[in-house]
């Protein structure tokens, strides 16, 4: 996944909900990394392995699968930073790692926009944006 971008609230006109909006770059998103689920991002043995002797501070089984660690209802690799007067920016502490799932979700894709009308609204509520 993942230039600074819109706010993430739908647009409204007329108070009519629109569609929302596709941001330019998922640092100012970070939708699709949240979630409540303590079993959302699917960690495969590749991706295991991907992520090295680290792997066990990232991710756990649970029963005979594995899945990236999650805290505060979002993926524990999920980095938010928010200054004052600036949109909050939402960066991937192991992007060059990260498991198959999320480098398949393409910004754009009807996956994206999925995660954006379902979610974008609570993390903007709880982040900003
Ligand atoms: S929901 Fe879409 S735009 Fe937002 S971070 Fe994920 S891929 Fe990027
Ligand atoms: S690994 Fe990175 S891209 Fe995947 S859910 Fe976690 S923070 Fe998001």
């Amino acid at each position: 996944m993942f230039v600074l971008v819109a706010s993430l609230k739908p647009h409204r006109t007329q108070g009519i909900e629109m569609t929302m909006p596709v941001p330019l770059d998922c640092l100012n998103c970070g939708v699709c990394c949240f979630s409540k689920s303590a079993t959302y991002v699917r960690v495969s043995g590749d991706d295991w392995a991907r992520l090295g002797e680290d792997a066990e501070s990232w991710a756990r089984f649970v029963g005979q699968r594995a899945y990236l660690r999650m805290k505060g209802g979002h993926c524990l690799a999920l980095e938010i930073t928010t200054r004052r007067g600036q949109l909050p920016v939402f960066f991937c502490a192991i992007y060059e790692k990260r498991p198959q799932i999320c480098r398949d979700l393409g910004r754009g894709s009807p996956e994206c926009k999925g995660e954006l009308e379902t979610k974008a609204q609570r993390v903007a509520d709880a982040h900003g944006g």
